[in-house]
């Protein structure tokens, strides 16, 4: 999931208004910007089909640190309590995890049963729904969360903007829902597709967070 995360970040805005809008928006990433760098490092591990763009052919094959529901929620609370001690807003050590702990539940509803209850048993829990399965519903339902929760949430002068914002990023992503291209556009190198994650998902903060 992708601007799906990010009408979290709205949410948790709106009833913590105290708190600049980029920390939840880091914190409903973190999974996603702590994954890219764990697989760069070769200690998460995914595996691409050269044949497929689509996002329900990832195989997520170890991924604890950055998205189980403990372990990764533990490691959340580490960087949101440092991050409360810089900013000196004590809220930061709650609202940082409870963001990132929220990628867990949303990803749960669009994977596969690939994700990690606990993140550091060898008999762990998987767990996954698997809307992906499901690409075109996937596609809309996931535009309709975003599009609903931004206009429940969002304060009207900042509105149309993070509209326009997530209308662009999730058409720039339909390719992964939607199958539209016969191969998948960037190959099977372990460092394109997590390169492109932590790019979309820095964009997405910075552009949202102006
Ligand atoms: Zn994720």
């Amino acid at each position: 999931m992708f601007i799906g995360h990010f009408a979290i970040a709205y949410i948790i805005s709106h009833f913590f208004p105290s708190i600049p809008l980029w920390v939840p928006l880091v914190g409903v990433s973190f999974p996603d910007l702590l994954w890219p760098i764990l697989v760069i490092l070769g200690i998460e591990k995914v595996h691409i089909d050269r044949n497929s763009p689509l996002q329900k052919n990832l195989e997520f094959n170890h991924y604890p640190y950055s998205h189980s529901l403990v372990l990764s929620t533990a490691i959340s609370s580490v960087v949101g309590l440092t991050l409360s001690m810089l900013l000196q807003k004590p809220l930061v050590a709650l609202v940082f995890p409870l963001s990132s702990a929220s990628h867990w539940i949303l990803d749960v509803v669009v994977h596969r049963k690939d994700l990690p209850l606990l993140g550091f048993s060898k008999k762990d829990i998987t767990v996954g729904f698997g809307l992906w399965n499901y690409g075109k519903s996937a596609f809309v339902i996931e535009y309709a969360f975003y599009m609903i929760l931004t206009i429940l949430f969002v304060p009207g002068k900042y509105m149309l903007g993070l509209l326009i914002l997530g209308t662009i990023f999730h058409l720039t992503n339909s390719n992964s829902f939607l199958g539209l291209t016969k191969t998948n556009p960037f190959g099977t190198s372990k460092y394109t597709y997590p390169i492109i994650t932590l790019i979309g998902f820095s964009l997405f903060i910075i552009l949202a967070s102006l």
